[in-house]
Order: C-alpha cells, then structure tokens, then sequence
C-alpha cells in the first residue's frame, strides 16, 4: 500500500459496531434510525455500512453525497437534510425519496419536479422549537402548509413532521420539546383526518432521551451520524455514557518532520499568530517537540484534535503545520514516525473535507 500522510483511516468494524449500538437501543424504543453520512463528507463506504445496517433512510444535506453513494452502488433509500435549494428541486426528486422542508415555494417546486418525473416525493415538515434554524415558526402556518400538501400537491406525500435541536441555537432536546412535536403532529392529523407515519425527533443531541428512555412513544425516527462516527462528542458534551461505542472510529494520522528541543516560550516579542491571533504562551522551560505535515486547513481546529498516545500535546498549529509536545511521550518519536489523532465533529468533517487529507478505508479490526 502506498504511504500516503496526512491521512484519514476509517475502521469499517468499528464504524458497523457502533451503528448496531445504536441502532439496537432506537429499535428498542419503536424508533428508527436515519444513517447521516454528513459528518465524514458522505464517504460512500459509510453509506453503504448504514444501508447494510438496514437504516430507514440514508441522510445528508448535500445531493452531491447521495450521487457519490448510488454511484458506489449503495440504493438507499435517501433521505435530504436540508431544505432544498429552489435550483436543485429537480435533482432532489431524482436523488432522495424523501426530503425536509419548511418554504411552501420549495414544496410547490417540488410537486412540479415530481410531477415532471412521474413520481410522488415524500415530505417531513420541520417545526422550529427554538433552535432557530430551520423550521416552522409560526405554528398556524404549519398547518395551512401541511393542508395544502395534503390536498393540492398531488406529487407529494406528506410523511410526517420533524424537528432539529442542537445545532444553532445550542437547545437540548428535552422531553417537553419532543412533546411539542408530538402536539403538532397531532394537530395536522386532526386537520387531516388520517395518522403521520413519520415523527422525526432530532439528531444526535436527541439520543440522550432513547438512553434515558423517555422519548415520548409517539416519536418514532431519528437521523444520527456523529454520535457513530464521533461517539466521544455525546460524552463530551452531554455525560452520556459512550463506554460501549468505539471512539476511535475515524483517526487521523500525519507524519513527523522535525524532532527538535525548543523553548516553549517564543522567543521576542510576541506579537500575532498565522491566522491573526493573539496567543497565550506557557512558560515551562524547554521541552521536546515535533513538528507535523498536517496543518489547519486539514482540520480546522488544532484543539480538536485527540492525541491517540499519552504523554502527547498539540501545542498549536498554522495552516500547513502542527505543534505536538512529546517531552513525555512514551516511545522515542523521530522525523518520519507517524502520530495519530482522534475526532470530534467539527474536525471530522474538516478532515475528510479537505482535499489533501487521503480517506483510507481499513477493512480488518
Ligand atoms: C446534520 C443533521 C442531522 C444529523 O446530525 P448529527 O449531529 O450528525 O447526528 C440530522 N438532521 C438534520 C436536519 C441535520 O442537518
């Protein structure tokens, strides 16, 4: 095989592992899952894991992810996360089975594409609960929209209603919220006349109510994908216990170029840093430390990034470049050795996002 640094390594056993984790827990509880590929840039072997898995949907935000997966062979079905973009009405109705909406001019749009393409598209009508992205504000316009699915855009199939928490706004999907939605739900149907097949609860963030089973019963999916590709995130963030999940999923692994003891306090006068920022330097003498190939614009956010070994530190980065303490390192790292990190969220999708970052998928354990 080709050495080829920076890299990323997808391990596809620990990837299937921690879907079946998840995925047991939801169906447990009358929930299905959407497989979100999203996270790692929709890499087409991740698709193919959640579709093998026997997910509900396949989901991402971009058209583009779900023409790389059919192009891999995986079917789906798929699922689109955000709300289409006027210009690619067509392409979505081609492409996903189904798709989340909030603007009556974008679902008129897509009863014509459908209409065109002989094809009834299935809609989820998002409800803003005070997360401020996408969504229904007003609740009286939810129901006019969702009247006028049902009844006049004959191309479209009104599956249900959903939300999503967590993401701009920072709110924590609790029990009360998931019960708003399920208030909604139940009004539509009131207007209706006929039951939502499809109560779609949230993200990831909405897992801690499957683990503390207190999802309302009548929420029956939701659309996951950092809390398997990055499971470490939901116990970084909200205490869950991830024990049982591989966090090592995807690592990031780049090469040493420079072994050298240093002072770890610059040394003149300090002034700003490569991205314009005034940095804050910890005197403690002069320590061993290596310089990595790997730089921000492979991962954005040098904080972000894991070590995989003790006794290793990421002291900063520039763009092309990363600082690693290794005074207390447990081997004797040299120019050429290869170190490696684990991710969260945000450097994840910078990771395999980023077009100098080689993805490397490991078949064996
Ligand atoms: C990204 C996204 C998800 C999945 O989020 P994760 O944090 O990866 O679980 C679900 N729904 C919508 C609307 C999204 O945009």
């Amino acid at each position: 095989m080709n050495r080829y640094y920076p890299r990323v390594v997808l391990n596809e056993k620990k990837l299937r592992d921690n879907i079946a984790q998840i995925q047991m827990r939801c169906t447990e509880q009358g929930v299905n899952l959407v497989g979100v590929i999203k996270g790692c840039t929709g890499i087409p072997a991740c698709a193919k894991a959640f579709e093998d898995a026997g997910c509900q949907y396949i989901g991402t935000s971009r058209t583009e992810q779900i023409r790389d997966a059919i192009r891999y062979g995986v079917k789906g079905p798929f699922m689109l996360l955000r709300i289409p973009m006027p210009s690619e009405v067509d392409e979505v109705v081609r492409l996903a089975e189904i798709s989340l909406n909030s603007e009556i001019a974008v679902l008129r749009a897509l009863n014509e594409a459908a209409k065109q393409q002989g094809k009834r598209h299935k809609v989820i009508l998002m409800v803003d609960l005070g997360d401020l992205r996408e969504g229904f504000w007003d609740r009286e316009d939810l129901l006019a929209a969702a009247c006028i699915v049902e009844r006049e855009l004959q191309h479209l199939y009104l599956a249900g209603v959903g939300t999503n928490l967590g993401c701009y706004g920072s709110i924590f999907p609790t029990v009360e919220k998931m019960n708003e939605l399920v208030h909604c739900a139940e009004r539509i149907e009131r207007e209706i006349g006929r039951t939502l097949e499809i109560l779609s609860g949230g993200a990831s963030t909405s897992l801690p109510r499957i683990f503390n089973h207190d999802m309302p019963a009548r929420i029956n999916q939701l659309r996951v994908g950092e809390a398997i590709i990055n499971a470490k995130d939901l116990h970084d963030l909200f205490g869950c216990d991830m024990s049982f999940m591989h966090q090592d999923v995807f690592v990031l692994e780049a090469e040493v170029i420079e072994v050298k003891i240093k002072p770890s306090h610059p040394v003149g006068e300090v002034t700003f840093d490569a991205f314009g920022m005034k940095q804050v330097y910890e005197d403690r003498g002069a320590r061993r430390r290596a310089l990595l190939a790997l730089g921000r614009v492979d991962y954005a956010f040098p904080d972000m990034i894991y070590p995989a070994e003790e006794g290793v530190q990421v002291l900063g980065a520039s763009s092309d470049h990363t600082i690693v303490d290794i005074e207390d390192a447990r081997r004797d790292i040299k120019v050429g050795d290869v170190m490696r990190f684990t991710l969260c969220y945000a450097s994840n999708v910078f990771a395999t996002s980023a077009p100098n970052v080689k993805i490397v998928i490991e078949r064996e354990p």
